[in-house]
């Protein structure tokens, strides 16, 4: 980050396609400039990286009574970047009962994230 007491600079690589374009974000005030976008898809995230940044995030959870004994998860949807480590920390303690369906929710609500978790796999019943 750089920039004067109202404006400042941000360095960001977007992570929207693997090409991994190298960001200049410029926020004065209520004004977002993004530069060094290869596409409009850079412009978005960079806004939000810095407005509002999120992430979905992705783990495994250990499920009783299945074949196999950990279910891959995700987040439904992104949640705010502060809170993936408490995100995470619920997932640890999570266990899913077999059989499990891709796409089941696994934890309503995490974090009160207004984002569900659910299984990425399905899991039949051992
Ligand atoms: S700006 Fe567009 S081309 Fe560049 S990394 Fe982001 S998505 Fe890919």
């Amino acid at each position: 980050m750089r920039g004067g007491a109202d404006m400042k600079e941000y360095e960001l690589t977007c992570i929207q396609c693997p090409i991994g374009c190298a960001l200049t974000v410029k926020v004065d005030g209520d004004s977002v400039t993004v530069s060094g976008n290869s596409c409009p898809r850079g412009v978005k995230y960079g806004i939000k990286e810095v407005t509002e940044p999120s992430r979905t995030v992705t783990s495994t959870v250990a499920v009783e009574g299945g074949t196999i004994p950990r279910l891959s998860v995700k987040t439904k949807s992104d949640i705010p970047k502060d809170m993936i480590f408490s995100v995470m920390e619920q997932i640890k303690k999570t266990k899913a009962a077999a059989p499990v369906k891709t796409g089941d929710v696994i934890i309503k609500n995490v974090c009160d994230t207004g984002v569900d978790v659910i299984a990425t796999k399905s899991i039949e019943k051992r």
